[in-house]
């Protein structure tokens, strides 16, 4: 019986030898020789060993490839709640490389003398079946309630949980009686017994006993890796098993992985020499041999627990996920789902998020999506859309948030490609050693995929105007999977497309910026006593308008909160780093009204990106936002506003200076059209009702609006985005791109014929 697992290979090293670094030298060596696994004998009473857990974080800190593991864990010595989180830990801080292997306990008179409780055989299974409910509970970091348990055994009131590993992390167990045997079917994930202390028959029946076992629990079988350590040596000469040549040793395994399926071999020595003649002449040549006998056996894939499946959704082909993407597939039962459930703001649950590394594997994951077209589609980057799209309740997500690689392709016309997934942080990062800059929004955190698409109006906007408008190619992965380029030589419709309305017409896989040379800026962050709410907005808006292009200035306010005074938050940015400059051009802000310790520093455009956070997204609920471009802060507008932030609806309200470079590209040269206005505007609320019913009570003194900015996914916003010529040739040109309206989750431009498109929704 084969499982269907990839061949593995590990070393088992003992924790003391002749000096503390020898195992850590026999892991990095582990490490050279291309083994997938090294692990450590755990015997926290043996005199002279090293600790185990001490010794693996060491390891971890000193490779950077291979897996870590216990070999096994002395439980009745550890907690299980403290072993959890350290593993956690562990597994957070080398990259998702920790495995857990555990054992009941063994040698009780030792574990007496460290202070460990003696258990008879049952009581020892016993527990161990509670501290694998309490460890994967502890893992389970998706709950945020902390973790009660009562047991016969341990006893927990309340165990904080996490932290989330960056991996599932698969508990193994040394078994080798009936009971324990039972264990690993009911609830483990891989069986590690040492061959060695096995009788020849009973790699078989123990086998037989873990797979009913399973089967009881409704499990498959194929769930639980079979993993065996190993020794022997290597001679000229045949002298019993695993004594003789390589091509012995190859031999002696091949059955043991094609009838009693192993998957894992664990080669117990603390001998470099042994290792490395392993590494050279068995493992290679144990993999064709397994290849030969078994040539489409053992799928490298994850195998889903049942417990896993059992969380999967309605309508999804999972097992249908192509075999490039399987190991990047994210299903709502897997470690890590809490980390791409949700974006910035709302609150999601998709049924599968696919992770693909490729352009390759973005249309690979296109076309599965596109299987299933009864099914939300949303497209990732970096998550932080207002609207939040790019999540869903039931659907797919493709998240190209691994695309994120920045290159500069072209020092002398300062041309840059970027993926997608980049973050507008770490963009400014990359170019500011070169003395450049790419006019971007005003937060790091967020992604170049979204951003890039819709608009970027941002910090440097009046100065250098969109983030768009420095676009010179993109490569789309369109709604039929074909991978084009789009510039103003290549499919020039697209490319036009793709700079407003890019959510619409597919997923752009890089970008390629033309960027601006940008030394340092002036950075300021004013706080205003802003009481008389209309005037100060007027105010605010004659100041920020009238400034010099170096000047992008922000203005934030919250509600108005009884008895306490209105404050207004303004952000700027001077593109200069001439301090005289700077001041000058802040002066007359300062002058609309008392303002309390105005900051202004000088540093590169990258430092104000770099206060954006890293945080996960953990978005709740959906948000409620509105956007227009207003030409002017007139009186009539300004009272309504104030109006608003007074009655509560509103709770946050931003004016956004643009014009300036922007105001200068033409408005048909890329679909991203409503360029002449002096503002974008946006407010938010917590009742979608009560701020759609305000909100279009303003609508008279609206010159468009930035979808980027609006969660209103009334067909009305669409056509309020773009001017009516321009939402004709989209429309289109969607026909063209994407007549099945495959990317229709994000202010869906309906395909439509030129005759259909007179009427612009
Ligand atoms: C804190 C914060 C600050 C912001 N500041 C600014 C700002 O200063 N200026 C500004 O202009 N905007 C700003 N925004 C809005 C932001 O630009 C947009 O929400 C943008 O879509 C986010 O991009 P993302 O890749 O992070 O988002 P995602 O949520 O990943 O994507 C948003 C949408 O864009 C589309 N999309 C994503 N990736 C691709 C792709 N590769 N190809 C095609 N379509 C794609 C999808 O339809 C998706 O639903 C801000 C948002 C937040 C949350």
């Amino acid at each position: 019986m084969n499982y269907g697992h990839g061949l593995e290979f590990g070393t088992f090293i003992t924790p003391v030898n002749a000096s503390p670094q020898t195992p850590v030298a026999l892991a990095r060596r582990t490490e050279e020789l291309g083994f997938d696994l090294v692990t450590f004998q755990d015997h926290p009473y043996q005199p002279a060993f090293l600790d185990t857990w001490t010794l693996m974080a060491w390891v971890a800190g000193q490779t950077e490839r291979v897996r870590l593991a216990g070999n096994v864990l002395n439980l009745p010595l550890r907690s299980p709640a403290v072993l959890a989180r350290s593993a956690a830990s562990l597994d957070l801080l080398s990259g998702g490389r920790l495995e857990l292997a555990l054992g009941a306990g063994a040698f009780w008179d030792a574990i007496q003398a460290m202070g460990g409780k003696r258990r008879s055989p049952r009581e020892a299974v016993e527990a161990l079946a509670e501290a694998i409910d309490v460890i994967r509970g502890v893992l389970n970091a998706d709950e945020t309630a902390p973790l009660r348990f009562a047991g016969d055994h341990y006893s927990f009131p309340a165990v904080q949980r996490g932290p989330l590993p960056a991996h599932h992390i698969p508990i193994w167990l040394g078994a080798y009686k009936p009971r324990m045997l039972r264990l690993v079917g009911a609830k483990a994930d891989g069986w590690l017994p040492s061959l060695g202390a096995l009788k020849p028959d009973e790699l078989r029946t123990g086998n037989k006993i873990v797979d009913e076992a399973a089967a009881e629990a409704g499990r498959d079988p194929s769930e639980i890796r079979r993993l065996v350590n190993i020794s022997g040596q290597f001679a000229a000469k045949r002298d019993g098993f695993l004594r003789g040549p390589s091509e012995q040793w190859v031999e002696e395994l091949l059955p043991l992985v094609v009838e009693d399926g192993v998957g894992t071999f664990i080669l117990a020595t603390d001998d470099p020499r042994t290792m490395e003649q392993f590494a050279r002449e068995v493992a290679p040549a144990l993999r064709e041999a397994v290849h030969r006998e078994l040539p489409a056996p053992a799928s490298t894939g994850k195998a889903r627990s049942a417990a896993v499946r059992a969380k999967r959704r309605e309508g999804i082909d999972y097992d249908g996920v192509p075999a490039s993407l399987a190991g990047a597939a994210v299903e709502p039962g897997d470690i890590g789902y809490a980390r791409v459930r949700s974006t910035y703001l709302r609150g999601g649950a998709p049924g599968l998020v696919l992770k693909p590394g490729s352009t390759a594997e973005v249309a690979d994951a296109l076309a599965f999506a596109r299987s299933h077209p009864h099914l939300p589609l949303g497209v990732r980057s970096g998550g932080h859309g207002i609207s939040g799209r790019s999540t869903n309740d039931g659907g797919i997500v493709i998240d190209v948030g691994e695309l994120n690689t920045i290159e500069v392709l072209d020092e002398h016309t300062r041309r840059v490609r970027i993926g997608p997934g980049a973050r507008w942080k770490q963009v400014a990062a990359a170019l500011d050693p070169y003395g450049w800059a790419l006019t971007s929004g005003d937060y790091g955190g967020v992604g170049v995929g979204g951003l890039a698409t819709a608009g970027g109006i941002g910090l440097l906007g009046r100065k250098h105007g969109l983030t768009l408008d420095h676009l010179r190619a993109a490569e789309v992965v369109l709604a039929d999977g074909s991978v084009v380029r789009a510039s103003d030589t290549r499919n020039p419709d697209l490319f036009w497309a793709i700079r407003g309305a890019g959510a619409n017409f597919g997923i752009v896989t890089s970008f390629e910026f033309e960027v601006d040379e940008v030394k340092d800026v002036g950075w300021a962050q004013l706080v205003f006593d802003a009481d008389d709410i209309a005037g100060f907005l007027q105010r605010f808006g004659q100041v920020a308008s009238s400034a010099p292009r170096e000047t992008t200035a922000f203005m934030v306010m919250g509600a108005r909160r009884p008895g306490q005074p209105m404050i207004a938050q303004v952000y700027a940015v001077v593109d200069s780093g001439d301090p005289e400059v700077v001041v000058a051009q802040l002066q007359p802000f300062v002058r609309i009204a008392p303002a309390y310790e105005p900051q202004v520093m000088i540093v590169p455009y990258a430092a104000v990106m770099a206060m954006a956070s890293d945080s996960e997204h953990q978005g709740q609920g959906e948000p409620v936002s509105r956007s227009a471009f207003v030409n002017a802060i007139t009186p009539g507008f300004a009272e309504t506003v104030a109006r608003q932030l007074t009655s509560g609806a509103v709770s946050f309200f931003q004016l956004r200076t643009v014009g300036g470079a922007i105001a200068d590209v033409d408005p048909e040269a890329t679909a991203f059209a409503y360029r002449d206005a002096a503002f974008s505007v946006t407010a938010m609320g917590a009742d979608r009702h009560r701020l759609d019913t305000l909100w279009d009570q303003l609508s008279e003194h609206f010159n468009g609006l930035y979808l980027s900015f609006d969660t209103d996914l009334r067909p009305q916003r669409v056509a309020d985005a773009f001017p009516p010529p321009t939402l004709r040739r989209l429309r289109e040109l969607k026909l063209r791109y994407d007549p099945d309206n495959v990317f229709r989750d994000n202010f869906n431009i309906r395909p439509g014929t030129p005759s259909t498109s007179k009427d612009a929704s």
